[in-house]
């Protein structure tokens, strides 16, 4: 046990080594911002001049990192940003100056007031109670209304707002939204149905307007209205095709061993290698957002080579076939150019916001 000056003089040289680390055992997630920006360039250039592209960045940036991400996009030109709930309101303004407007989804809830007047954010009123609510803590602050056009999630139903709407629209009112339930499916009839209710809501009214995230922007121009509101595309998945790709995870290899056909590896001695074959195991595991359904199944990238798990997903360790590399790999990629969030979600049935939003905090967040 080390005391007095000994034991200052260690701290100083834990913090230089951890300033000064190499990641060698932590995977690294490199987000490149340039890439998100450009996803946002693109998809603002698919509406007209007129209409306003915001940014979703809600879950913490999608899990890349709200305040980074939040950033970029605002160099990128975009000037409104939307979260699900007032605290991510909250941690967004520090990050993001004083000036630009943040919307709440959740609109306001019990105990929000404070979070509402001191980060200055626009609670999106989804109930008659949470009109209540903010009239009677912050009569005078300004808010916005989010109605149900169909989906039966969140926002006013029609006879609520038709009572409601002359004293609402009165007031500091910002923007009045609905959300789309089946955007990501061009030809299905409810697009149609929620924009005819949209607009049988809202037309006529003097406040801005936003029913579209990022499938509905690609549905075309009479989704639009005045501000729209994406977020996936931003980050690089799929109903976006023309989206690039934002992450790439690269997880180290702790060490390289060869197996002898007939021999198991891993829990359960779930898998028998069919042939003499050798392994590397690496960093990550379902601790760190690679779900254990990816057990026998995940394909991990060394350059352009496909290097298959083998067994299952441990909580912190993958087991990796990299028979076919020439040489021991340092790292492995589990999301690259090869591999994307959407090719993952399709492996185990799930969605890319789900592989995005999952990304653990074990990971060094890298921004490029
Ligand atoms: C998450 C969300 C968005 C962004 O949706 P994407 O499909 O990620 O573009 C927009 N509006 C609402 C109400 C949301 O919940």
């Amino acid at each position: 046990m080390r005391t007095g000056a000994e034991g200052a003089f260690s701290i100083l040289t834990l913090a230089r080594a951890w300033r000064n680390r190499g990641a060698m055992g932590q995977a690294q997630l490199h987000i490149d911002l340039s890439a998100l920006q450009a996803n946002w360039t693109g998809l603002d250039a698919v509406s007209g001049a007129g209409v306003e592209t915001a940014a979703t960045v809600k879950a913490n940036g999608y899990g890349l990192g709200a305040g980074a991400v939040a950033t970029a996009l605002a160099n990128a030109g975009a000037r409104r940003f939307f979260v699900a709930i007032a605290e991510e309101g909250v941690a967004l303004r520090t990050a993001l100056g004083p000036d630009l407007p943040i919307h709440v989804y959740g609109g306001h809830m019990q105990g929000d007031a404070a979070f509402i007047s001191g980060a200055n954010l626009i609670p999106m009123l989804n109930a008659p109670e949470q009109v209540q609510r903010h009239r009677a803590a912050l009569p005078d602050h300004p808010y916005g209304v989010q109605l149900d056009t169909g989906m039966n999630r969140l926002g006013m139903e029609a006879p609520d707002w038709a009572a409601l709407a002359p004293d609402l629209l009165a007031g500091p009112c910002q923007l009045v939204m609905s959300h789309l339930a089946c955007a990501d499916e061009p030809d299905h009839p409810m697009n149609a149905q929620q924009l005819a209710e949209f607009r049988r809501m809202t037309d006529g009214i003097a406040v801005a307007r936003s029913l579209s995230a990022t499938g509905g922007v690609l549905l075309g121009q009479e989704y639009h209205f005045d501000i729209t509101r994406p977020g996936i595309g931003l980050y690089g998945g799929q109903p976006y095709a023309g989206a690039r790709p934002v992450v790439r995870l690269s997880i180290p290899v702790i060490q390289t061993r060869d197996v002898r056909q007939g021999e198991t590896v891993g829990y359960g001695n779930s898998f028998t290698a069919p042939r003499d074959m050798r392994l590397a195991t690496i960093a990550a595991g379902y601790a760190d957002g690679i779900h254990r359904a990816l057990s026998g199944k995940a394909t991990l990238w060394h350059g352009a080579t496909a290097c298959p798990l083998v067994g299952r997903v441990s909580m912190d360790l993958l087991t990796i076939d990299v028979s076919a590399l020439q040489e021991a790999p340092q790292t492995l990629d589990l999301l690259c150019a090869h591999q994307g969030v959407d090719d993952i979600a399709d492996q185990i049935g799930t969605i890319g916001y789900e592989i995005l939003t999952s990304l653990g905090q074990r990971y060094s967040r890298i921004y490029i």
